[in-house]
């Protein structure tokens, strides 16, 4: 028998959500994420992935993650503390850390983990955070985790942090004092000014932590919104995933020796948690390699993101201020969004809305990835059922 509390408190809080209109149905993919999926029979263009580089099904990484499944196996069988470290989890790291110009680097299961697992074996209850409002949601739970003061910062706003920098180093009451910010934020697509947080960190002292999870494959040539700014020595921790322009999964952290020795006894998903699996680890490496011997995928990336986001501007939508491929298109109300983007969707296009609380009330958008993988004719094809669309439900004339 369950437990008849439990089965309560489900049953009215699920129907609460999906009265609200808050309940999310998954969509299923009948096969590979690509620039093309199936969902339910509908072959689609796919706007909505984060697969920005197309290695996701990509040949090439698919060969070493078998080579390396036949080698080492399909899992790592233990957490790396006691036996799940193999050659190959090493190796990425090496791989990570070159790639990243930093002295090491260490692998994580996953972005989420890694920025649970990396604030919090740093940071304490003596210490403080100041936090841009809009950082990722594994940010915010990663600080929250850690114990420390929580202070946001308003967004990308450089007098806001210098006052809060201030005020908390001469509050005298924190041990250490951290700035956390996203690379590249994945709503509006702009950068961080990591030269001018760089420059108030340097002031105050400051621990500075980049989730560049946007940013790597797509700035900087593919190294990253650290490596774009030439900041490698400046930047504590250098954050990325390897599930979104790598096209695998995991996560890391690069940065000295003495910070990634630090979180491999200290940050509790390395240590109790099992490793990376060797196939994912060899077509991370397979992935970072391509990105470091050619910038073609990257090349065609940034071309894909110009065509769309001139094309949808010339249209008369309102893409926002995005300073990367992200192409945002902003439609304000939170039901016309959702409209707007079913729509899409019945017409082949798969982008999806964002709404209230992911972003600002009023501000929802339908938010487009370009990524390397789309043709010009894909492209056209969204345009065409962007202005088709655009026109049916006025939002454009
Ligand atoms: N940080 C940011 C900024 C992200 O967008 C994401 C993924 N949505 C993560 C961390 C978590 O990464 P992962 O999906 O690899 O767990």
């Amino acid at each position: 028998m369950t437990s008849q509390r439990l089965d309560t408190f489900l049953e009215k809080n699920l129907q609460d959500l999906k009265d609200k209109g808050l309940y999310n149905e998954i969509d299923v993919l009948e096969g590979p994420n690509g620039a093309k999926i199936t969902i339910e029979g509908q072959e689609l263009i796919n706007m909505s992935s984060n697969n920005y580089l197309g290695f996701a099904n990509d040949e090439r990484l698919k060969v070493k993650a078998n080579e390396a499944t036949d080698i080492y196996g399909v899992g790592a069988g233990a957490v790396r503390t006691i036996n799940g470290t193999q050659a190959i989890h090493e190796e990425l790291e090496q791989k990570i850390a070159e790639f990243k110009g930093t002295e090491a680097a260490v692998a994580f299961q996953s972005g989420f983990n890694c920025n649970m697992g990396a604030i919090s074996a740093v940071m304490n209850k003596n210490d403080a955070i100041l936090s841009d409002e809009l950082n990722h949601a594994s940010i915010i739970d990663g600080c929250r985790l850690s114990g420390a003061k929580v202070i946001r910062v308003k967004h990308q706003d450089m007098d806001d942090l210098r006052e809060k920098a201030k005020d908390a180093v001469e509050s005298g009451q924190y041990e250490k004092i951290m700035y956390i910010t996203d690379g590249v934020f994945s709503m509006d697509g702009d950068v961080a000014n990591l030269p001018g947080i760089v420059e108030i960190a340097e002031e105050f002292d400051l621990i500075t932590y980049v989730d560049d999870a946007h940013g790597s494959g797509v700035m900087g040539k593919g190294a990253g919104t650290v490596k774009h700014f030439g900041l490698q020595d400046k930047i504590d921790f250098q954050m990325g995933t390897l599930s979104k322009a790598v096209g695998v999964v995991g996560g890391y952290v690069a940065g000295t020796q003495n910070l990634i020795d630090w979180l491999k006894v200290r940050a509790r998903p390395f240590l109790f948690s099992t490793s990376l699996t060797p196939g994912a680890s060899a077509a991370c490496m397979e992935a970072i390699d391509i990105m470091t011997n050619s910038t073609e995928e990257h090349d065609s990336l940034w071309e894909n993101g110009r065509y769309l986001k001139d094309g949808l501007k010339n249209l008369g939508f309102d893409i926002g201020k995005s300073e990367t491929p992200i192409t945002p298109c902003i439609l304000g109300d939170e039901k016309l969004t959702q409209t707007f983007s079913k729509r899409l969707t019945e017409e082949g296009v798969y982008a999806k809305s964002i709404v209230f609380p992911t972003v600002p009330r009023d501000t929802g958008r339908v938010r487009n990835m370009p990524s390397a993988a789309h043709t010009k004719e894909m492209l056209d094809q969204v345009l065409a059922i962007y202005e088709k669309v655009g026109k049916e439900l006025n939002v454009i004339s």
